[in-house]
C-alpha cells in the first residue's frame, strides 16, 4: 500500500492506494494515471494488442464484440485515440 499526502486548504489529506499504482497514460503530453489498455489487435506485438496505456480521458470505449449474457458485466474494450480514429474513419495508421 502506498500513501500520498496532498495539501488541502489549511491541512493535509492522505490518499492510500491498495496495491496497484497505475502507469502513466501513453498519450504524449498526458501524465494522468492509466487504468486502461488499448485492445486494438496488433499482430506484431507479443501480446497481440496495442497495449497503449490510457487514462480515463483518452480510453475510447468500443462496442464489445463479445456476446454479453444478461446480468453479466460486459467486457470493456478500449482503443487509444489513433486506433479509435482508425476504426471509425478507416484511416491508414
Ligand atoms: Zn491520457
Ligand atoms: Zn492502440
Amino acid at each position: 500500500m502506498t500513501c500520498e499526502t496532498f495539501k488541502v486548504g489549511e491541512g493535509f489529506a492522505i490518499v492510500c492506494n491498495r496495491g496497484k499504482r497505475w502507469p502513466r497514460c501513453s498519450v504524449p503530453g498526458c501524465d494522468r494515471p492509466a487504468p486502461f489498455l488499448c485492445d486494438f489487435s496488433v499482430s506484431r506485438k507479443k501480446s497481440g494488442t496495442c497495449d497503449a496505456k490510457l487514462c480515463e480521458g483518452h480510453a475510447v470505449a468500443q462496442p464489445s464484440h463479445h456476446r454479453v449474457e444478461p446480468g453479466s458485466t460486459p467486457d470493456r474494450v478500449d482503443f487509444c485515440p489513433p486506433h479509435a480514429r482508425h476504426v471509425q474513419g478507416g484511416l491508414p495508421l
